[in-house]
């Protein structure tokens, strides 16, 4: 078997299987040797590194992490591609296939079982419809990634990088940015793929970090807070806190937390970075912590 990562070989190999998409499952495969590399390049993938591939398809990345990775671990769900890969990664003695959904795995077992004193990075084109279920929960598992390198809708790309004050912003970018450093590494547009995506994509880098930007008390809420802001972005950060039902707190509470925490009274949460956020969740907990002992 020859190294993928050209639509020749990609689609001989389709036929020879009789493999038909699965659109429910997102597959998209990677027909672009420049975006391969570049991806690989990205994640910075050497022969210290433990890399999990979430969703191989046929292998063409797979090929690829092999040849820099220490080891790699291929988790897809489509058993109909288990024998394909089966062909395509035989060259390898540093590569597994697990069959199987990501988001039923315990990765921090399987990073445990595999990475053997190793760095670990998780390397994905990821399927587009469970794109940030499966970022968040690496994030919020605290497993210790070195960096998590994938391929995601541009849109989503751009979304998980912004600053505060833009209209991409939002509980995404602060939820990112709470665990990790975002870098944009390449835009990829549909013709690499087969079949064309309907959207433009492009690779991210977040660099996992070993300790939150900020620190807050209680973390739930703060992201409770974060939630309730941005599920009523026209409204005022005091309208949107006092209409949400997951906040306990009242109109009175909430405008004496924004005052306390130095902010305008009419400012919407779209301005607040997480520096923020973390100072008004504060002061919120003392609002609550204050309730309970009167
Ligand atoms: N890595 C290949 C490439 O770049 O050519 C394929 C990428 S394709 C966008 C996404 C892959 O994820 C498909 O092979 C799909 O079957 C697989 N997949 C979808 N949902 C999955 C899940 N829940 N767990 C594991 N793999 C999944």
């Amino acid at each position: 078997m020859g190294k993928l990562g050209n639509p020749q070989e990609t689609i001989h190999l389709l036929q020879k299987h009789d493999f038909h998409f699965r659109k429910k499952w997102g597959q998209n495969f990677l027909i672009d040797p420049h975006v391969l590399d570049k991806i690989v390049e990205a994640a910075e993938v050497g022969k210290e590194d433990f890399v999990l591939e979430i969703g191989p398809g046929i292998g063409t990345m797979t090929q690829y992490l092999c040849e820099w990775a220490g080891q790699v671990l291929a988790v897809e769900i489509d058993k109909n591609l288990i024998p394909i890969l089966e062909e395509t990664l035989k060259e390898y003695d540093n590569v597994e296939i697990l069959q199987g959904d990501i988001l039923k795995q315990d990765i921090r077992q399987i990073v445990e079982n595999y990475k053997e004193g190793r760095s670990v990075k998780v390397v994905a084109n990821l399927p587009y419809y469970i794109t940030t279920p499966i970022i968040m929960r690496l994030l919020e598992s605290r497993i210790p990634l070195a960096n998590i390198t994938v391929m995601v809708q541009k849109e989503v790309a751009e979304r998980m990088k912004a600053q505060p004050g833009t209209k991409e912003y939002g509980a995404l970018s602060l939820a990112i940015q709470y665990y990790a450093r975002p870098y944009l590494a390449a835009n990829v547009p549909p013709n690499c793929f087969i079949p064309r995506p309907g959207v433009g994509s492009a690779v991210i880098r977040l660099d996992c970090l070993d300790k939150p930007p900020v620190e807050v008390q209680d973390e739930s809420l703060l992201f409770c807070l974060i939630h309730a802001s941005f599920n009523q972005r026209r409204k005022t950060l005091q309208n949107g806190l006092a209409n949400s039902s997951e906040l306990p707190f009242t109109r009175e509470e909430i405008g004496r937390a924004i005052q306390n925490t130095g902010l305008p009274a009419d400012i919407r949460g779209e301005k607040l970075g997480l520096k923020e956020f973390a100072a008004l969740a504060d002061e919120l907990k003392k609002e609550r912590d204050g309730k309970q002992y009167e």
